[in-house]
């Protein structure tokens, strides 16, 4: 069994390399539901969207977000009515949100809605939320708190961060199964998520980081940084704001009490040297995921090295030869960052 620790875009890369190598019923994902939000009065979770939608075959790839092929003619005509426009979400996308409001209003839990989702959706792989308790992403800017989606997508990441914070952890449970899934795993996979936004609102509900510390499986992250920046988004500048230099040292810190070997990229090589002390295994290969068989090649190295305990003392020079520049910011029709 592998327990793999989510956010919704780098998560759902690394995710889409999983299901390619590992059978989906042995599958169980954590997913931070730190970012959802009440949208037009509809309940939507994001990351749980999105890490279905790519192990339902439905998400869309281009965007990196929604369902693929999706039309915005509701988007458009609630724009036509004067509401919100700016959290886009497409038709499809859309009866998601209303059967798991649906789902909620009746009194299920969001283990339960997410559960149901999945079923219809032909999912097998288990997606957990960390918690059925609200716990909310806050992003304290000068402007004042933001939500983590209006700090993301509304004001495009621009503005100063302060600090983040999880309103709600403190008195949070992790939803049924989060624990025994991080315990009972042959290997607990931290993705290549935002580590303050993504994975911080995961750790932040009580009993996880024990959990982890307590794992009878390796954990493993793979990085999201690679040399001094993410891939993607606003990682850099929120691991900054929480006094974690954006490296793959700033990852191993921010993980350093359960972490046990850490994924990085090629580039990294010689950070990664000095980072090789204690009990901590940094093992180097190519994390760039652009295509299908990068995804694939990820997450296979990372399965090999936590779970058949392949030399992780070593960068990889054959894959060091795959890589390239970074990829952009995923081009959208219509685009959410
Ligand atoms: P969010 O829920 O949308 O914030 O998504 P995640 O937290 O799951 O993913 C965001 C992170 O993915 C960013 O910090 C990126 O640096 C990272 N990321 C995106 N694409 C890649 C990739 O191809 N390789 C690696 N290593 N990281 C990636």
């Amino acid at each position: 069994m592998i327990c793999v620790l989510t956010g919704g875009t780098g998560g759902a890369k690394f995710v889409d390399g999983l299901r390619q190598v590992t059978p989906p019923e042995e599958i169980t994902l954590i997913v931070n539901t730190g970012d959802d939000l009440l949208w037009w009065g509809l309940y939507v979770s994001p990351d749980i969207d999105s890490i279905t939608y790519v192990l339902s075959g439905m998400l869309s790839r281009e965007r990196g977000w929604g369902v693929k092929g999706d039309t915005f003619l509701c988007l458009q005509a609630m724009g036509q009515l004067g509401e919100p426009t700016w959290f886009h979400t497409g038709d499809r996308d859309l009866a998601v949100h209303l059967l798991r409001s649906r789902l909620l209003a009746e009194g299920k839990t969001l283990s339960e809605a997410t559960s149901t989702i999945c079923d219809k959706l032909g999912v097998k792989a288990r997606i957990l939320p960390m918690s059925n308790s609200r716990v909310e992403t806050r992003v304290d800017t000068p402007s004042g708190e933001l939500s983590f989606e209006e700090y993301f997508v509304q004001r495009w990441y621009q503005d100063p961060v302060n600090s983040v914070r999880f309103a709600g952890a403190s008195d949070a449970e992790p939803a049924p199964g989060v624990i025994e899934a991080i315990l009972t795993a042959d290997a607990v996979l931290l993705a290549p998520s935002n580590p303050i936004t993504s994975i911080g609102p995961i750790l932040a509900v009580p009993g996880i980081r024990e959990a982890l510390t307590g794992a009878r499986g390796k954990v493993a992250a793979i990085s999201p940084i690679i040399g001094s920046a993410p891939v993607a988004g606003p990682a850099g500048i929120l691991m900054n704001a929480q006094g974690l230099p954006c490296s793959i040292s700033g990852v191993a810190k921010a993980y350093e009490d359960f972490l046990d070997i850490l994924i990085c990229d090629t580039r990294d090589a010689v950070t990664a040297e000095s980072l090789r002390r204690g009990s901590l295994q940094v093992h180097c290969t190519q994390t760039i995921m652009r295509t299908a068989d990068d995804k694939a090649a990820l997450a296979r190295t990372v399965l090999a090295v936590a779970i058949s305990g392949l030399s992780s003392d070593n960068t990889n020079a054959d894959e060091s030869a795959q890589g390239g520049s970074r990829p952009s910011a995923a081009s959208a029709i219509i685009e959410r960052p």
